[in-house]
């Protein structure tokens, strides 16, 4: 029966005495199993009483909107071969393992807060555990930092890096792992220095591991991803290159659309050529032939789609070289302009072709981070917003402790 009832309240480590309820609050009085400590001093078992310490009150449960709480009992133990030496007196008290030091919550109660935060808000957290915001707050912070971030137990060869917007003007990035599709880490702010810190902080076999980072087209970080990860290609996403080249596309049929005063339908230049339906054909080739720079920048476009569909590096290569040289010769300023970002991004482009890696994961969680800032109506502090955004992605089981299991 006892058994039983330490099982149901995880209370494996120690013996209960009593129990009392009050109200919504069940008491449980419990002390230690063990008959002693180790010696904080010298390590030796040590079982002669000192004294008894105040109880310990703790919260512990909380279970359909009771609260449990344990009132622990504590000893102080004393070590004589410590005295011997050097004539003082060496004290040791009882460690809990399922209780912090210092604090005022066992971990089951960490846990429960946590696994609680993943799937409900803050506010119901905290009227369903009866604690305050602090609390939650610091249970968080001492399960999650952004800045180590969590890392899967495989692992991780493609990493992948993206920023989402944060409250309007504040960008977060946003690093994935790609291998395993796990969120590892947001980070608080989008700083160099911020992201440098992170991947600095990264454990050097970890770090040896990874094999290349998906990047949109962004310097920024280019050279602190070089300097911390130099074993790492860095890849630009597929679809960030093909965003790019419609919008200098897009671009272009504007500026023609109000100096000529016509009408160029986006949706014919938007999409993918084999998609065209043959009245949309026919209106594409009519307009690409009016404006021969539209066209050119339009074919360019289709030709570096179909480039990417190609499942081998060495045929990739040639064709993007042709491409390119061929607008090499290009008179057409938005030609040209397109070349550049090309010729910038080259090897980044090809690197795709190693492993085809997209950061179509990584957008794929930023996308899902929109819907938790809708629902969740207003983070304004960005660490927490970032700590149960992490929570709502990361497995549970990554994050809690196995102290009880
Ligand atoms: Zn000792």
């Amino acid at each position: 029966m006892e058994n039983c009832f330490k099982k149901m309240f995880k209370l494996q480590e120690f013996h209960v005495e009593n129990t009392e309820i009050n109200g919504k609050v069940m008491l449980i009085t419990v002390r230690p199993k063990t008959k002693g400590v180790h010696c904080r001093d010298c390590g030796r078992y040590v079982t002669t009483l000192n004294r008894h310490l105040k109880p310990r009150r703790v919260k512990h449960m909380f279970w359909q909107g009771n609260l449990i709480m344990l009132r622990v009992k504590t000893r102080a133990f004393f070590c004589w071969w410590c005295q011997k030496k050097d004539r003082r007196r060496h004290i040791t008290t009882d460690r809990h393992k399922s209780i912090p030091l210092n604090k005022n919550y066992s971990l089951v109660y960490a846990d429960q807060i946590i696994k609680g935060l993943g799937s409900t808000s803050f506010k119901t957290q905290q009227d369903l555990a009866e604690t305050s915001f602090t609390t939650i707050q610091q249970i968080l912070n001492d399960k999650i930092n952004p800045l180590v971030g969590v890392w899967p137990e495989g692992i991780v060869i493609s990493m992948g890096l993206d920023c989402h917007s944060f409250s309007g003007q504040k960008m977060l990035p946003t690093f994935t792992d790609i291998t395993n599709r796990q969120l590892i880490s947001i980070l608080p702010d989008d700083s160099r220095i911020t992201v440098e810190k992170f991947l600095q902080d990264i454990p050097a076999a970890r770090k040896e591991a990874i094999t290349e980072v998906c990047i949109d087209m962004d310097r920024r970080y280019y050279q602190t991803i070089k300097r911390e990860l130099p074993r790492a290609t860095i890849v630009v996403d597929a679809f960030h290159v093909i965003a790019e080249a419609n919008r200098q596309l897009s671009n272009l049929r504007t500026l023609i659309q109000g100096t000529d005063k016509v009408k160029l339908p986006k949706v014919i230049f938007d999409k993918p050529k084999e998609h065209l339906k043959p009245n949309e054909r026919v209106a594409l080739n009519e307009i690409n032939k009016a404006y021969p720079e539209l066209g050119e920048l339009w074919s360019c476009k289709e030709e570096l789609r179909r480039i990417y569909k190609i499942p081998n590096k060495t045929l990739a290569e040639l064709s993007f070289n042709i491409l390119t040289n061929k607008m090499k010769g290009s008179n057409h300023q938005p030609t040209r302009q397109l070349l550049k970002m090309l010729m910038r991004w080259q090897n980044e482009i090809l690197a795709y072709f190693d492993r085809f890696t997209t950061n179509g994961y990584t957008e794929g969680v930023n996308t899902k981070l929109k819907t938790i800032k809708r629902l969740s109506y207003g983070f304004r502090n960005v660490d927490n917003y970032i700590r149960k955004a992490l929570l709502a992605f990361i497995p549970i089981s990554l994050l809690l402790p196995h102290h009880l299991t």
